[in-house]
């Protein structure tokens, strides 16, 4: 890839809307987390944690990764030191606007105070708002294989904390585990109060899991989903309905969720129209970057002018209420408009 088009992908203003608290920690941090809790990984050197935790030879090994981060993470502080990681990362790669997953049951099956350190990661964001550009908004994401009463727990933390930066539920996990019909109540409920849902699925199982992610928990996006291509009714259904999926191409190939990046589904779900959009997913598990995510896009043959559409993709599948979404909209296109005329510049 040219040095000018890396250039153009880390100027394009960006919005994540699919990365995971948890999976952002990173060897290093992980490193330092075991150092402070003497656990088995604090003599390992830092290529030893690479090589023994974060290559990951089937999905179930990258499920066994994301536990030994999550049995790390044992205080707020851990929680808020994972955060700030992120958050410079957000200023590094030009991202405005970001929904990040957090999961409080995994806080709760480990004993702690999932609540609390929910309060103390949206005041942090609240002090880094005034200050920065960016925003920050969370999804309390459900464990699949846990069950429901969990869920039911989740769903009453995320409306409590409603209009304070929690915009919705999700569900992740293993999507062939617990039928998605056991979730309907909760779901219906967290809409009733307002809150937008989110739920991955299509990505380990098939089209019809992204079927009743729709009708059955009324989901108004999808984590990955990229399943659904192969069935071309569904595709048509997500571009009718402005249903969006939050595509992770690292995320795929590394969890080996899919094989090759040069046979990813994602550029015929682009080409038949549908609203898909470039994230990271875990960015400290996969050791990506958004810019990485939009370089492998452009890999798949997508010209600069598909990779500001999908820019702006991610601010029209947001969860922000209308005048929110309008002015980040306006905002992102003044951008990438005195970007184009730039490079034209550069160009002629
Ligand atoms: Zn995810």
């Amino acid at each position: 890839m040219s040095s000018s088009a890396r250039n153009f992908i880390r100027r394009l203003p960006k919005a994540e809307l699919h990365v995971h608290l948890e999976g952002s920690v990173t060897p290093e941090l992980l490193l330092e987390l075991g150092r402070k809790y003497s656990s088995e990984y604090a003599q390992l050197s830092l290529q030893e944690i690479r090589t023994r935790l974060f290559q990951y030879e089937n999905f179930s090994a990258f499920l066994n990764t994301y536990r030994v981060v999550c049995e790390h993470l044992r205080e707020p502080a851990d929680y808020l030191m994972v955060l700030e990681h992120l958050l410079h990362g957000f200023q590094e790669q030009n991202i405005r606007y970001a929904e990040v997953i957090y999961t409080p049951s995994i806080a709760w099956k480990m004993g702690r105070d999932g609540k609390a350190i929910l309060m103390q990661l949206l005041d942090r964001c609240t002090r880094f708002h005034p200050t920065s550009a960016i925003s920050i908004h969370w999804i309390l994401d459900c464990v699949r294989q846990w069950g429901r009463e969990a869920a039911d727990k989740t769903a009453h933390l995320a409306e409590e904390f409603r209009g304070r930066g929690v915009k919705a539920i999700g569900l992740g996990g293993d999507e062939n585990s617990l039928p998605l019909e056991g979730y309907r109540e909760t779901f219906a409920w967290a809409r009733a109060h307002g809150l937008f849902c989110h739920v991955h699925a299509g990505e380990t199982g098939g089209p019809e899991q992204v079927w009743g992610a729709i009708h059955v928990l009324g989901a108004n996006r999808i984590g990955h989903g990229f399943q659904a291509a192969r069935d071309a009714g569904l595709m048509e259904y997500l571009r009718e309905h402005a249903l969006g999926l939050d595509i992770c191409l690292t995320s795929n190939i590394k969890t080996r969720a899919w094989g090759l990046l040069s046979s990813h589904p994602f550029q015929l779900l682009y080409r038949r129209g549908v609203p898909v959009t470039l994230n990271t997913d875990d960015p400290g598990l996969f050791e990506t970057s958004l810019p990485q995510e939009y370089e492998k896009a452009a890999q798949l043959g997508l010209q600069r002018s598909d990779l500001a559409r999908i820019a702006l993709q991610s601010v029209q599948s947001a969860f922000l209420a209308h005048p929110e979404k309008t002015a980040l909209m306006q905002q992102f296109q003044d951008e990438i408009y005195q970007l184009g005329k730039e490079d034209a510049e550069t160009l002629g």
